[in-house]
């Protein structure tokens, strides 16, 4: 049987098979006569868990036998035949996700109100999200049976929270003992398997940084190519999180950071000829520093976290000034009044957008606004292009 949580404070009730969420009109499904609400127990005898395993057991199969759990309760077994690339037409209910076992410091989930949205309590660790989304799990709760899935399913890359190879100073990060912070044959295991890892660091100033930080680094670039990347991500703290052990990150350690890690990721690119490890683009922000050029990114491996997102958005708004410029005179039709509009955005991200849209000449900020919200009008273009310009920074 599937071990699908760790302890019961983390355990799901979970309904047997997957359940159809929607039947594609003239597919496959709809010929079956599946329905939303049925349920997909078993294929080819195999248990289906999730979507995942739905896919997973039909991707290039062309003959199965579905057992089906119909909405009504009856139990249905259908034998099917059909092309390599035809498609079933199924959407599914969404996964679960199932949840950590830690208490790490720094959580973010500690960091909101208590009347945030039920979902931003979620603490997930989930194997499956990590290689869907890219959502981080730390692997210090996942069960045989998840480490076999991965392997078996090659949910790769998997996105894993290390934070500190030193074991004491990960054990301590993340509130759990060190027999279970340790990772390594784990991590191993996986990599032995031609998982790919990208990792990620919490910096918190005085606990993981400097030394700890810089060993971090080299033990993980060690396993390169397994591992791929590492995100140096900066504590987050909140009017709500004010943990006393945790010291606050400032522009002065953010640029110290900068400095360190430079001469790390020279070395690494000379070595590796990558980057490897990357720092959050907030580190550059918070420094009062540019953030670094395309070429340092290479294929933005950690965009989602948070890595290079400044740059690719510079990047994207230099072109689109470019492609605007290029039209001729004549194209940009005059307009009778000029278009107005709002563009709300992060504190820190405030000033860079600033900038940006100073560049193109028709930026006006409203005097009351700090930086956190400005008002900008269009003279000379149409709205619909200047207004791509409002729409990406929202
Ligand atoms: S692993 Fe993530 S969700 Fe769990 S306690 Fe740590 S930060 Fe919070």
């Amino acid at each position: 049987m599937y071990e699908f949580a760790v302890t019961p404070a983390v355990t799901q009730i979970r309904r047997r098979g997957v359940e159809i969420s929607e039947v594609a009109v003239g597919s496959l499904g709809a010929e079956l006569e599946l329905e939303p609400g049925d349920r997909i127990m078993r294929i080819n005898g195999r248990v289906v868990r999730d979507y995942l395993d739905f896919r997973f057991q039909t991707g290039g199969e062309t003959e199965f036998v579905i057992d089906v759990r119909k909405h009504d309760g009856e139990d249905w077994e259908l034998n099917i035949e059909r092309n390599e690339a035809e498609d079933f037409g199924l959407s599914f209910e969404q996964i679960v996700p199932r949840q950590c076992a830690n208490e790490c410091l720094f959580c973010f989930c500690k960091g909101n109100p208590e009347t945030a949205r039920p979902s931003l309590f979620v603490r997930d660790e989930d194997v499956r999200l990590s290689f869907l989304y890219g959502n981080y799990t730390t692997l210090t709760s996942i069960t045989e049976d998840e480490m076999r899935r991965v392997i078996e399913q090659r949910l790769s890359p998997q996105y894993v929270s290390v934070h500190a190879t030193d074991l004491d100073v990960r054990a301590y990060l993340l509130g759990v003992d060190k027999k279970r912070a340790d990772i390594t044959a784990k991590m191993q295991r996986l990599m032995n398997a031609g998982i790919e890892i990208h990792a990620q660091v919490v910096l918190c100033p005085e606990i993981n940084d400097g030394e700890i930080l810089h060993r971090t680094i080299y033990d993980l670039a060690n396993f390169h190519p397994r591992v791929r990347s590492v995100a140096i991500v900066p504590l987050g703290l909140t009017r709500y999180l004010n943990d006393p052990r945790l010291t606050p990150v400032t522009p002065e350690f953010c640029r110290r950071t900068i400095e360190e890690v430079a001469l790390m990721q020279r070395a690494l690119r000379k070595r590796l000829g990558t980057t490897f490890a990357f720092l959050g683009d907030e580190i550059y922000l918070r420094a009062g520093r540019d953030a670094p050029s395309r070429k340092h990114y290479g294929d933005y491996p950690q965009i989602e976290d948070g890595i290079g997102m400044v740059r690719n958005f510079a990047n994207q708004f230099d072109a689109l000034m470019r492609r605007l410029t290029r039209r001729s005179v004549s194209e940009a039709r005059p307009l009778g009044r000029a278009p107005f509009g709002t563009i709300m955005t992060g504190t820190l991200f405030a000033p860079v957008l600033r900038k940006l849209i100073d560049r193109t000449g028709f930026h006006r900020c409203a005097p009351s606004s700090q930086g956190r919200v400005c008002n900008y009008s269009a003279r000379g273009f149409e709205r619909r292009r200047t207004g791509n310009a409002g729409r990406n920074a929202l």
